[in-house]
C-alpha cells in the first residue's frame, strides 16, 4: 500500500494518532510547526522532533504524494500547475494575483460526473475522489513555491473550483477546511475560503451545520428550471426551488452572503429577460446575495457555446443592477494559459492519447 500524505490529517488527527503510538500530545504541535510553519518537506529535517518520531512518521506516512508535471506562468502572474498523483492522473491547481492577495483554485476530484455540458472537467467522469491530504498538498506546493521564490508571499485566499463537485468529496472536503483554516498551521481564515457547488442540495445544509463560515457559491447559470436543465443536466434531480431553499438556510443560519455564478452563454442565457427572471429569483436573499457574471472560456467539444457579446454582458448587468442585485463582471486570469477549470488537464490527456 501507498503511503498517505500526513497533509490529510487535522491536528486532532495527528494527536490522537501519535498518543496511540505512544507518543506525548506536544509532538503533534511540533511536528505541524515543522509542516506548516516551517514548511520541510523530509521528516528528517524536522530537527527538534526525536529519532524514535521521526521513523515511525517515515513508516507510515510521506509529506508530499504530488509531482510537477508542467508549470504555465501567464503574463498577468497567474500560474496553473499540472501535477501528477501517485496513481498517475493528472490534476490542475491554478495561482491567482489579486490586488487583495494570492489566491489558489484547487480541484477536489479527478474528474467530475455532474457533466454540465459546457464544463471541460466534466468531460471525464470522476475516476475518483482525491483525499484530503491531495487537496491539502495542493496548497501546501504552491506555498512552497512562492518560499522559493524568496518573496515573502502567502496563500492567502482559498477557491475550491477546479475540477470536481466538492460536494461530491464532502468528508474531504471539510477534513481539507479544517487543516488548512487551523490557527497554529497555514491560518488561512474561513471567510477567505470559497467553496462552489453545482447545487447539491442536501449538502449544502450539512455544510451550513458545520458553521465553518466559509463562503459558499452556487453554479447557477440559468433563472428558469427548463433552461438550467438544458444546460446542467443535475437540475432534473434537484431543481431550482429545492435549491433555492438550502440556499435561504445558508444565508438565514450562517448570516453570510451568498455567490451566484452565471456564466454568460450567448444567445443561450444572456438575454434581458433571463436578467429580470434571475433578479426576481434572487431577490428573496437580497442583500445576502452576489451574481459573479463569468465569461465563458469555450471548450472545443462544447462548441455549441459562445462566449457573449459584451453589449449583451452589460446590459445583463444593468438589469440586475436595476432590480437591487450586486452584482460584478469576473475578471479574468490567465486565458492566455487554459487557466478555465478542467481545460489544460484535458489538453494534456488529449495529446497523451494521440500519441
Ligand atoms: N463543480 C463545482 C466547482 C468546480 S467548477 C461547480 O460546478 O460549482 C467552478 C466554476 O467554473 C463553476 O461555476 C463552473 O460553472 C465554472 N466553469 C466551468 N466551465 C467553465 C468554462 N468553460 N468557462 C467559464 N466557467 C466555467
Ligand atoms: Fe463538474 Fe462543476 Fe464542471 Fe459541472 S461545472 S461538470 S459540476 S466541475
Amino acid at each position: 500500500m501507498k503511503k498517505a500524505s500526513i497533509y490529510g490529517l487535522t491536528i486532532e488527527q495527528l494527536t490522537s494518532w501519535l498518543s496511540d503510538h505512544g507518543h506525548k500530545k506536544s509532538r503533534a504541535l511540533q511536528v505541524w510547526d515543522w509542516l506548516y510553519r516551517k514548511r520541510v518537506t523530509e521528516f528528517a529535517g524536522m530537527t527538534d522532533v526525536n529519532q524514535d518520531c521521526i521513523q515511525l512518521l517515515n513508516e507510515n506516512f510521506v509529506i508530499q504524494t504530488l509531482s510537477q508535471h508542467i508549470k504555465q506562468e501567464s503574463a498577468d502572474g497567474t500560474i496553473k500547475f499540472l501535477f501528477k498523483l501517485q496513481d498517475g492522473n493528472l490534476i490542475e491547481t491554478v495561482m491567482m494575483r489579486h490586488k487583495y492577495g494570492l489566491s489558489v483554485c484547487v480541484t477536489t476530484q479527478v474528474g467530475c460526473n455532474i457533466g454540465c455540458s459546457f464544463c471541460a472537467s466534466g468531460l471525464l467522469a470522476k475516476s475518483r475522489d482525491l483525499s484530503s491530504g491531495e487537496i491539502v498538498e495542493q496548497i501546501m506546493n504552491v506555498q512552497l513555491h512562492l518560499d522559493q521564490m524568496g518573496q515573502d508571499e502567502t496563500v492567502s485566499h482559498v477557491v475550491v473550483m477546479g475540477i470536481g463537485e466538492p460536494f461530491d468529496n464532502f468528508e474531504n472536503l471539510l477534513n481539507f477546511l479544517k487543516v488548512i483554516i487551523d490557527q497554529k498551521g497555514l491560518a488561512i481564515a474561513a471567510r477567505r475560503i470559497t467553496v462552489s457547488t453545482s447545487g447539491l442540495a442536501n449538502k449544502i445544509y450539512e455544510f451550513t451545520d458545520t458553521q465553518m463560515q466559509v463562503n459558499l457559491a452556487i453554479s447557477l447559470h440559468a433563472p428558469n428550471n427548463e433552461l438550467r436543465t438544458q444546460i446542467m443536466k443535475i437540475n432534473r434531480a434537484i431543481p431550482i426551488e429545492t435549491l433555492m431553499e438550502s440556499m435561504k438556510y445558508y444565508v438565514e443560519k450562517t448570516n453570510r452572503r451568498i455567490t451566484i455564478e452565471y456564466i454568460l452563454l450567448k444567445d443561450v442565457n444572456d438575454h434581458k429577460e433571463e436578467a429580470e427572471q434571475l433578479g426576481d429569483l434572487l431577490s428573496v436573499l437580497s442583500p445576502k446575495v452576489y451574481v459573479n457574471l463569468i465569461p465563458y472560456n469555450p471548450v472545443d467539444e462544447h462548441s455549441q457555446y459562445q462566449r457573449s457579446e459584451h453589449e449583451s454582458v452589460l446590459a445583463f448587468y444593468d438589469t440586475l443592477k436595476k432590480k437591487g442585485i450586486n452584482c460584478k463582471i469576473r475578471q479574468e486570469h490567465g486565458t492566455d494559459i487554459d487557466a478555465a477549470c478542467g481545460q489544460l488537464r484535458s489538453k494534456q490527456i488529449k495529446k497523451a492519447e494521440a500519441q
